[in-house]
């Protein structure tokens, strides 16, 4: 069961992050009814047991409001703990230069979109009921001593559907603006003398051409610079050319039937003792 809730809690987190934005460290907005649960039902310390039930890496950070402090002053006695306690919140700035009702404080801090990104933890019923008709609020409420998110509404689930419809698809003002900027377009082509061409081309590629959209990819395609070099044999290093003029006029003798492979090797070693004696240079003019 216990699993279950966990998960059914990460489920909502994730629709306010994926459709509205909603980005750790959290903010949550408690009012006065929030804080005496707390305190009542010892959910303590708070920002850890908020942390556990939004599932977060980050301490969450936690807001009151002056007119919320205001509230629970006016309460006296009863509420005096939650009072003290309600103090070491951060107050975030409200509109109001006096004074108004915790509700209406909540509900003017929220706004139509609650920019702030709030996650509104509060005991009261009816502002928990007016928080589900605006989109991207989630809500929080304590039940005995465990923590809850309230699931997105349905109307907030149908706002999220539509503004991810209208971002998949052109709105009709848009389609309207980039007609006239594709014919701005048309218009500054048939002044350079090109118009014919442009009154040729359908609506489609003229608002293309006003996005700047190529309708293929180019692709480069690598051009072969040589030959391959793990096809190729390995470069033999070149011989002086007195060896190589040796190495012919054994391979002729070789054909013409004298000279045996020992008679050359013969040669060949004959000729290296002699050529370590005289020199290359000087065997070379002899054999000339
Ligand atoms: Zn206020």
């Amino acid at each position: 069961m216990r699993v279950k809730k966990r998960s059914k809690h990460r489920k909502a987190v994730k629709f306010y992050a994926t459709c509205f934005g909603f980005r750790e460290p959290y903010k949550v907005l408690i009012d006065g009814t929030f804080v005496h649960h707390l305190l009542t039902q010892r959910l303590l310390p708070a920002d850890e047991a908020l942390r556990d039930l939004l599932s977060a890496s980050r301490t969450p950070a936690l807001f009151t409001s002056k007119c919320i402090l205001a509230e629970l002053r006016r309460l006296g006695k009863s509420h005096a703990e939650s009072f003290d306690a309600a103090q070491l919140l951060t107050t975030t700035k409200c509109e109001h230069d006096k004074v108004v009702g915790a509700v209406n404080c909540v509900q003017s801090l929220i706004g139509d979109k609650n920019p702030e990104h709030f996650f509104v933890a509060t005991q009261d019923p009816g502002l928990r009921e007016n928080l589900r008709e605006i989109p991207g609020v989630p809500v929080i409420y304590g039940l005995k001593n465990s923590l809850c998110i309230e699931r997105p509404s349905m109307q907030q689930r149908k706002f999220a559907q539509l503004d991810e419809e209208k971002r998949l698809n052109m709105d009709i003002s848009e389609y309207k603006k980039l007609l006239k900027a594709a014919s701005e377009g048309k218009t500054i082509a048939s002044e350079n003398g090109s118009g014919e061409e442009q009154h040729e081309m359908p609506i489609s590629s003229l608002v293309k051409n006003a996005l700047h959209v190529t309708d293929k990819t180019k692709f480069k395609r690598n051009k072969a610079k040589g030959p391959n070099p793990l096809s190729c044999k390995k470069k033999k290093p070149k011989l002086p050319t007195a060896i190589q003029k040796q190495v012919r006029l054994m391979a002729r003798q070789r054909g013409r039937g004298f000279g045996s492979g020992r008679e050359a090797k013969k040669i060949t070693s004959n000729w290296r003792l002699r050529t370590r004696r005289m020199g290359l240079r000087r065997k070379f003019q002899c054999s000339c």
